[in-house]
């Protein structure tokens, strides 16, 4: 990324859009001509149809240390010849016990309990649930409401899709996903949002607030169980921090109304923001201070080289069923799994061990600066934003009226090409929602050891 060419012109740039780009792999996963992969190693995809092809998404931000690494291939052999599985309601096992201890120790004791799972979708499921049986057990049977955010992702089970505002991925099922209980208030999304381009963080956070608080009034503030949110927003819009303030105001209203506040990290969570010591949730360094009640992760938890999520519980909720000894009434098979769990540890103390989060950083301020620099600069890149090594560009049929630009994944493909000096490179295609759905931005997540070279 420090070659960055010239990029296409905007003229270039708009005929490319009609273009089908064979020599690039198809980026959905329902398309029938998906290239067959023949391996993976470092940061390498190597398909079994041509040259091999820069990983610069990790998938949807989940190859946290690339491909191929054999010390943690080890690890999950090794717990695969020990005790491949045990269910969770039957035995507890080391793996799970030190990953859970670890989890929590990172999190300075803020988050009490942990419930290992395998996608992000069923983390926040169980969040939700979980945050409905918390008021039950305190006999607020009324706690029925929640409220998340439009242009957000939080998963494809119905509970975990009732609380995102991605328009294309729940319109099949919009009857379906229960509107008088899964409300929504407009995302935080600076870019798009502000009044003008004077508009204060302080303005723009009060109006914010103000949304909130209506839609607290509007339902009752004793009816809302919970707020869900991405620190970061990642598929949806395409890698959109907050802006400052934003989260201390929601918290506040929150704690107001006694509703919890669930942070979705799945996707920007685990170091990929770059910030803070041991887990580096997004809340740890961002905003001070704001720490939710209740906490999802995946993706760059166990990078990948297994299935794993998990969710996090906060002092109140874990305290609640301390008193009452209480459990929560939840369970999968493959809960925790000690294989996922030996996998995670192992990706997480080599994370730890090689010092990744302080590379996040800095690599993730370089790449932001080339981005902005070289990209930012394009007749079609309206904004580029991001942090640590979650970066999205958004892509823009005028630079003035903003208008969302459909064909962005083939600008993407021919700018990013270029910049890299690589013949083929992945990035991750988001179905923004600033355009009604349309595909109007990328992701660039690249592998937390990536160097400039
Ligand atoms: N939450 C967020 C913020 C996500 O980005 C995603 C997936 O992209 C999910 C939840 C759902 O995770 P999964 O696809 O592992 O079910």
């Amino acid at each position: 990324l420090s070659q960055l060419d010239h990029l296409p012109a905007k003229s270039e740039a708009a005929s490319s859009s009609s273009d089908t780009l064979p020599d690039h792999p198809p980026q959905s996963a329902g398309d029938t001509t998906l290239s067959l992969l023949t391996k993976a190693k470092g940061h390498y995809w190597y398909p079994a149809d041509g040259p091999r092809i820069l990983d610069a998404c990790g998938g949807a931000g989940v190859a946290c240390l690339g491909h191929g690494r054999s010390d943690i291939a080890r690890a999950a052999a090794a717990q695969m010849k020990s005790c491949a599985y045990v269910s969770y309601a039957h035995f507890r096992t080391r793996p799970v016990q030190e990953l859970c201890e670890w989890l929590i120790e990172s999190t300075g004791g803020e988050m009490q309990k942990v419930y290992l799972m395998n996608s992000g979708s069923e983390a926040v499921e169980a969040a939700l649930k979980l945050a409905r049986e918390y008021f039950v057990w305190k006999n607020e049977p009324q706690r029925v409401n929640y409220i998340g955010r439009w242009e957000s992702y939080h998963g494809t089970t119905f509970g975990s899709l009732a609380a995102s505002g991605h328009v294309v991925r729940r319109a099949p099922f919009e009857p379906l996903l229960a509107p008088q209980r899964f409300h929504k208030i407009s995302a935080c999304h600076a870019y798009r949002q502000r009044l003008c381009p004077e508009e204060s963080d302080e303005s723009f956070v009060a109006r914010k607030a103000a949304e909130l608080e209506a839609k607290f009034a509007e339902l009752g503030g004793h009816t809302v169980a919970a707020v869900v949110l991405e620190p970061v927003v990642g598929a949806a819009l395409g890698c959109v921090p907050a802006v400052p303030g934003y989260f201390a105001a929601v918290k506040k209203i929150c704690d107001r109304h006694g509703a919890l506040l669930v942070f979705d990290e799945v996707m920007c969570g685990m170091g990929r923001t770059g910030t803070g010591t041991g887990t580096t949730h997004a809340w740890q360094a961002r905003e001070v201070g704001v720490v939710p009640d209740l906490q999802t992760i995946a993706k760059g938890f166990a990078g990948g080289y297994a299935p794993a999520s998990a969710l996090l519980v906060g002092r109140k909720v874990a305290a609640l069923m301390r008193q009452t000894g209480r459990t929560f009434t939840h369970g999968h098979t493959y809960q925790d799994h000690p294989v996922v769990a030996a996998t995670a540890l192992k990706v997480q103390r080599v994370i730890e061990r090689d010092g990744l989060r302080a590379n996040v950083a800095v690599q993730g301020a370089l790449l932001g600066r080339i981005l902005k620099e070289k990209l930012g600069k394009h007749p079609n890149v309206g904004d580029v934003r991001g942090c640590g090594l979650f970066w999205g560009v958004e892509f823009v049929r005028d630079k003035t009226t903003k208008e969302p630009f459909d064909p962005a994944l083939q600008v993407a493909l021919r700018v990013f090409t270029r910049a890299v000096r690589v013949e083929r490179v992945l990035v991750y295609h988001g179905q923004g929602c600033a355009g009604g759905g349309r595909g109007d931005h990328v992701m660039v997540m690249p592998a937390y050891d990536v160097s400039p070279k």
